[in-house]
């Protein structure tokens, strides 16, 4: 099939269009910043992400993969167009459809001139309602088409995970495939694209396929908050959430939730704005949702209790100690800061006075843009550590495990925001602390 993905240059964007185009469809990858795509076309990923590097090379040598400014030619050349654009959440916590409004209007235009039959699929986030009463009525009336009859309109949510966005878009086993469509040609058009893809579909309605994937992303972040809350209790009360954790995951109504893990609190381009944004819909249709404000609040709040436990370990005032923060990325296995604990924590102890280090192995470029010359940039751990007091491990990279790792600390106090270090195999003299860990070990 020969499909046009906007919003190319994005996360979700270019997983989709890297990853279709390997399938052997003829994939238009479009954007809108030509120094993006230039790099694209000289097989650079603009984004981290595991195999993606090498997909893109690959996709380029077949021919079935052309990154492109013009959208217009785009959508014409095609029988389908995803729309993978942004969709942020505005300062009151509500959607912001700029991008998509946008993206609707300028495939409207390519459709109007567009010989035959095509099918514009919604990929991005956007909240129950959008896709029947923003994208198609804009799309109806910059083509005049009708929908349903000479263009076709679903709405395919995106359920990968970023740090394994390749594999989950490729084996979508795991979350199934959800297509919401306008009519059955829609559906039936989409649905092949997926049929040689290992994961059950699940062919709906529109608005029930764009709550499902905010039920799934509030369901989870509900259970991280959920997790917070506890270990915040267990903190209190002396008790190692780490046990009660295991405690709980031996009820088989609560499983190995891999969502239990306690620390610094959930970031990244998805849950914080997704809960928001559903929130402030179910507001706006009158519905106080208690439970979703409060998985918000509580983590909001998360990441300040690693500066808190800092504070108390490391001395208050915490004015002159110098920090090696481990770990920027919202999480391991990508290069994205978006909401990332590591912004709140990181300014909350520069306004302590302290000195910062840090080191991620993949996020620093991002970091530059928020941080400046405000911290230090390390291009090893040992280098971010080596003069500092403490440190606050942030991001759960998995180098950060190793305990070898820290015996060139100054100082040797470890705040652990992760529990990814086993304290009993750190070497002796070490200080370990962390959320939901309330004795102080020396080891
Ligand atoms: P992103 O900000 O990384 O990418 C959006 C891209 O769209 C940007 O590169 C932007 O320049 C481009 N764009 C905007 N308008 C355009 C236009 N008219 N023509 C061409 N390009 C245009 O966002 P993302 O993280 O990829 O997320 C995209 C959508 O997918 C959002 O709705 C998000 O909620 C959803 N989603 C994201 C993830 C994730 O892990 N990032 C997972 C599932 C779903």
């Amino acid at each position: 099939m020969k499909i046009a993905v906007v919003g190319g240059t994005g996360y979700v964007g270019l997983t989709t269009a890297v990853c279709l185009a390997s399938k052997g469809h003829a994939v238009f990858c479009v954007g809108r910043n030509p120094d993006k795509i230039e790099k694209l076309m000289q097989g650079i990923p603009i984004i981290y992400e595991e195999k993606l590097e090498v997909m893109l090379k690959d996709v380029l040598k077949r021919r079935t993969f052309v990154p492109t400014t013009d959208l217009k030619k785009a959508v014409k050349d095609s029988d389908v167009s995803f729309i993978c654009v942004g969709t942020p959440c505005g300062n009151d916590g509500s959607i912001d459809l700029t991008q998509i409004r946008g993206a609707s209007m300028e495939i409207g235009c390519a459709l109007k001139d567009k010989v035959g039959y095509h099918v514009v699929v919604v990929k991005s986030t956007v909240v129950p309602g959008t896709t029947g009463s923003v994208v198609l009525p804009i799309l109806e009336k910059f083509s005049g088409k009708k929908g349903g009859v000479d263009f076709g309109v679903c709405m395919n949510p995106e359920f990968l995970r970023e740090g394994r966005a390749v594999n989950d878009f490729m084996f979508p086993k795991g979350a199934g495939i959800v297509i919401g469509e306008f009519d059955q040609k829609s559906g039936d058009l989409i649905s092949k694209i997926y049929e040689d893809f290992d994961g059950e579909i699940l062919r709906t309605s529109i608005r029930a396929a764009e709550m499902i994937k905010y039920a799934r992303n509030s369901y989870l972040a509900k259970d991280v908050s959920f997790a917070n809350e506890i270990a915040n209790i267990c903190h209190r009360l002396g008790v190692d959430y780490l046990d009660v954790k295991k405690g709980m995951e031996m009820d088989a109504r609560i499983g190995e939730g891999r969502f239990l893990d306690a620390g610094a609190g959930f970031g990244g381009s998805c849950f914080p704005k997704d809960v928001s944004a559903i929130v402030a819909k179910a507001k706006e249709s009158g519905i106080a949702p208690i439970m979703l404000e409060s998985t918000l609040k509580i983590n909001e709040a998360q990441p300040y209790q690693l500066v808190e436990l800092a504070k108390q370990v490391v001395g208050n005032p915490l004015k002159g100690k110098r920090i090696a923060v481990l770990g920027l990325a919202f999480k391991p296995g990508t290069d994205d800061m978006r909401e990332a604990p590591s912004i709140k924590v990181i300014n909350s102890l520069l306004r302590e006075g302290c000195e910062i280090s840090v080191y991620d192995s993949k996020a620093v470029s991002n970091a530059k843009k928020i941080f400046g010359d405000k911290v230090e940039y390390s291009e090893k751990a040992e280098e971010a550590l080596k003069y500092a007091d403490a440190c606050v491990i942030v991001t759960e990279w998995p180098e950060f495990a190793n305990p070898k790792l820290y015996t060139c600390m100054r100082g040797r106090v470890i705040v652990d925001g992760r529990r990814v270090l086993n304290q009993a195999r750190l070497p002796p003299g070490f200080a370990y602390h962390a959320i939901g860990f309330p004795r102080a070990v020396k080891t």
